[in-house]
């Protein structure tokens, strides 16, 4: 029998605000433990939480960003338990009325599109976070209360790798709407893993293992990438699998139980009394709305379908949002987007990253690659040639018609001056042309190598090329009879 794995994801997103989610301690990270807390980010008693408005504007942009439906009211719940980073006792988050509902993420997979429906996304808020030392532990709530957006997917996920590449996309997306910088190395998203087995084609789910709190994407895949074989494996050799959570060790690479569902927590959820339904008003929506950016995977597409680029080269303007849009200015001046996106991506690219320059700081005008590109093409400079010139215009800010004229950079097209140094190096080099009349026609590629350098490399080589062939079919030519 084959087995297919089925995989939802929860995923944690710390949002990208100033203050923190109840209170106006900031939401940065780094900072000395417990010295960004308060009375209310600590939980003390008689303290009032005060929901932070761009938390809540950038949920409902998160939502809006993923097709997800803004329902007319939300609420927050206290989900009830007892553990040493949460000082309240309760974590506020939202039970049954979340602030985004439905949606779904795009993304490439495996050569194709994939579409993964969101269940729905709430906000909550992060609590402390918890070090283990040789004989004691600590706490630092510097992070308790920060805000926190959970994204719930349906189990339309069936691998590792796809697990893997939504992610990705989701980071994407978060990133490019400003929701949060998603940063992992900080700690910024986090996931729970979902995961259950079933005989291909079944359409009932198999029982849900959960991996608990797993802080990388590639821990995921690492993770689905031993849970599914092993979850197989018991069943295959007659074994029953039962709805439990685990935990990922990393180091050793694999799963272990941490409770089954006898020991499943009762949260009893309740509404939070200190808090205010929410009833966004469509003003304050618009408002929102207006902050709504087209998505990662349609701006790729659009690359690719209006400039006509290669999926490589509009990856790279999907990943590096400034130089795509700086490649689309260039671009509007241009006849040819491909040797424009050419330049940007190998060259420019290159020299902001050695220089450590930024876009903004470029010294020459936006046309000038494009003006480039259009000297190139109509054959007035060479390729080798252009790229001196773009150097200098790098370096000088001076525009590209200017150097190749003060430079002397121009190429030679003029055909009397051309067929005159074609005669020289037919002259000079008899074996060539010898050679090329006994049907070696490589002896061209040597020949017009000669014409290059007689003309210190300005001369048009497509044109060199058509007059040497022609002076080499015509027998007149011939040095030997002169
Ligand atoms: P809970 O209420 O325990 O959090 P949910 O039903 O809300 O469980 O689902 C949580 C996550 O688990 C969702 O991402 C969902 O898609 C996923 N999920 C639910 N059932 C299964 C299953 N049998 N196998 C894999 N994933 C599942
Ligand atoms: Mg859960
Ligand atoms: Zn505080």
């Amino acid at each position: 029998m084959d087995y297919e794995a089925v995989i939802g994801l929860e995923t944690h997103v710390q949002l990208k605000t100033k203050s923190k989610m109840w209170c106006g301690c900031a939401n940065g990270f780094g900072a000395v433990p417990n010295s960004q807390v308060c009375p209310v980010c600590l939980g003390l008693p008689g303290v009032l939480p005060v929901a932070n408005e761009e938390a809540l504007r950038l949920t409902v942009l998160a939502g809006l960003l993923l097709g997800c439906e803004i329902p007319a009211f939300a609420k927050f719940d206290r989900k009830n338990y007892f553990y040493p980073d949460m000082p309240k006792n309760y974590q506020i988050s939202q039970y049954d009325r979340p602030l985004a509902l439905g949606g779904e993420v795009e993304f490439e997979f495996e050569g194709g599109i994939s579409r993964v429906r969101i269940t729905r996304a709430h906000l909550e808020e992060d609590v402390g976070k918890s070090s283990h030392f040789e004989r004691h532990s600590g706490v630092d709530f510097n992070r308790a209360g920060v805000p926190l957006l959970e994204i719930v997917s349906e189990p339309d996920l069936r691998s590792a790798d796809m697990a893997y590449e939504y992610l990705n996309a989701l980071k994407d997306i978060l990133i490019y709407g400003g929701v949060s910088d998603c940063d992992m190395e900080k700690g910024m998203v986090r996931c729970d893993v979902n995961v259950s087995v079933r005989p291909r084609g079944a359409e009932e789910l198999g029982a849900k293992i959960e991996i608990k709190n797993l802080n990388s994407f590639s821990g995921v895949r690492r993770a689905l990438e031993h849970e599914i074989p092993r979850q197989i494996g018991v069943v295959r050799s007659g074994g029953r699998l039962s709805q439990e959570t685990r935990r990922w060790d990393d180091a050793a690479g694999i799963t272990e139980v941490m409770r089954t569902k006898e020991m499943a927590h009762d949260y009893r959820y309740f509404p939070d009394p200190d808090l205010m339904p929410l009833e966004p008003s469509e003003a304050w929506l618009m408002e929102v709305r207006w902050r709504v950016v087209e998505l990662p995977l349609a701006r790729k597409q659009r690359f690719m379908r209006e400039h006509r680029l290669p999926t490589g080269d509009a990856e790279v303007f999907k990943n590096d949002v400034e130089l795509g849009n700086y490649f689309e200015r260039v671009t509007g001046r241009s006849r040819n987007p491909k040797a424009v996106a050419n330049w940007v991506i190998n060259n420019l690219r290159a020299r902001l990253a050695e220089s450590g320059t930024t876009l903004a700081e470029l010294k020459f005008p936006e046309a000038g690659i494009a003006e480039l590109v259009e000297a190139v093409d109509a054959g007035r400079v060479s390729s080798k040639m252009a790229q001196e010139v773009f150097g200098e215009m790098f370096a000088s800010g001076e525009g590209p018609e200017a150097i190749i004229r003060r430079r002397g950079l121009a190429q030679v097209s003029d055909t009397g001056a051309l067929e005159s140094l074609c005669d020289r190096a037919m002259a000079e080099n008899p074996r060539s042309v010898a050679d090329y009349r006994a049907g070696k026609t490589a002896a061209l590629n040597h020949l017009k190598g000669q014409v290059m350098k007689l003309s210190q490399g300005k001369a048009n080589p497509n044109l060199v090329g058509e007059i040497l062939a022609r002076k080499l079919q015509d027998p007149a030519n011939s040095p030997d009879t002169p």
